[in-house]
């Protein structure tokens, strides 16, 4: 199996090329990795590879296969995808792949479902594509894809293997920036640092993404937790009240800058936040108080996943962040 423009992960993809090359793919498989990190492209390679007429070199990009399943036309390949804030697939949505799965692929030998699982797949619909992962049908091969693997029941994560996703590096990243997206080579850079190397967030962000406003108020935040008054905290973080997305990324930052503190007290210098100063400003906070910052940014991303209301949301933020902080 051949991943042509899809960067890193090599070891993800010797596994998939082994098992593909064996004809042993499996009947499904979990994709998890961070939003933008390429999950859902490198299903699509996948499913792309599966139904390609060039077995040795799938997928060639020239065959029929693999010319409708780029145009996102071919008929054994099913993207399903939820709707709502969470993106989660609904009951009737997996009812629907489950009975689609049961007939014979109309071209390939295989079936490929890519399902999209979003952040809050209910039991029942993950109970659904359980029964469906156990006895699977022949030729149906189903791609998971989501954020973690924490996110689906325990009962499908023992039955099928999770590849993780990571990033390339910020050079391979950069230089994907410049071929791809006609980015110059400074913002390339520039974009690669930002976005640690992923390379969907460089591209959202080039397109006049929220990155450097999150970096910059994830910034001001953690400052502003360790100032004498809470003002300076609140005024940094009111734009997250009206702005889901924005809030998401900046809690993401904060819980690196938070990361970085702790390795900075533990005598480490290998920083990944950007914000080595306001990083050495927490490493100053009694180590009882600053090992229990990491799990408040996580805590907050999960509550604001479960639809919570922003400004009471952010203000018992501030006020958590206050408080574990000692001020
Ligand atoms: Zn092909």
């Amino acid at each position: 199996m051949e991943f042509p423009g899809f960067l890193g992960n090599e070891e993800v993809k010797a596994a998939l090329s082994a098992a593909f090359a064996l004809r042993r793919f499996p009947h499904a498989i979990v994709l998890q990795g961070e939003a933008g990190c390429g999950k859902r492209t490198l299903a699509k390679l996948i499913a792309k590879a599966l139904v390609c007429r060039n077995r040795e070199k799938a997928p060639c990009g020239e065959c029929p296969s693999c010319i409708r399943a780029g145009a996102g036309s071919h008929p054994d390949i099913r993207i399903e995808e939820g709707s709502g804030a969470t993106r989660s697939l609904s009951v009737d949505a997996i009812k629907a792949v489950t009975a689609d799965a049961y007939r014979m692929p109309e071209e390939a030998d295989f079936s490929v479902y890519i399902l999209l699982m979003g952040s809050r797949t209910s039991e029942a619909a993950q109970n659904k594509l359980l029964k469906v992962i156990e006895e699977p049908p022949e030729g149906a091969v189903f791609l998971l894809v989501c954020d973690s693997a924490e996110q689906l029941l325990p009962t499908i994560r023992s039955r099928v293997q999770s590849f993780t996703l990571k990033p390339p590096s910020l050079e391979e990243a950069a230089a994907y920036g410049r071929e791809h997206a006609g980015l110059t080579e400074e913002q390339a850079e520039k974009l690669a640092a930002l976005c640690g190397g992923n390379i969907g967030r460089m591209l959202e962000e080039a397109q006049g993404g929220t990155a450097a406003q999150a970096a910059e108020i994830a910034a001001a935040m953690a400052a502003g937790m360790m100032d004498k008054n809470g003002d300076a905290l609140l005024k940094a973080a009111l734009p997250l009240q009206k702005d889901r997305n924005l809030c998401r990324e900046v809690l993401s930052r904060l819980t690196v800058i938070f990361r970085d503190a702790c390795v900075l007290r533990a005598g480490g210098t290998s920083l990944l936040s950007g914000a080595s100063k306001e990083a050495d400003l927490l490493s100053g906070l009694p180590r009882n108080r600053l090992y229990r910052l990491p799990e408040i940014g996580e805590e907050f991303r999960q509550k604001l996943e479960r639809n919570a209301n922003m400004p009471l949301l952010v203000s018992c933020l501030c006020s958590r962040l206050r408080e574990t902080a000692g001020r």
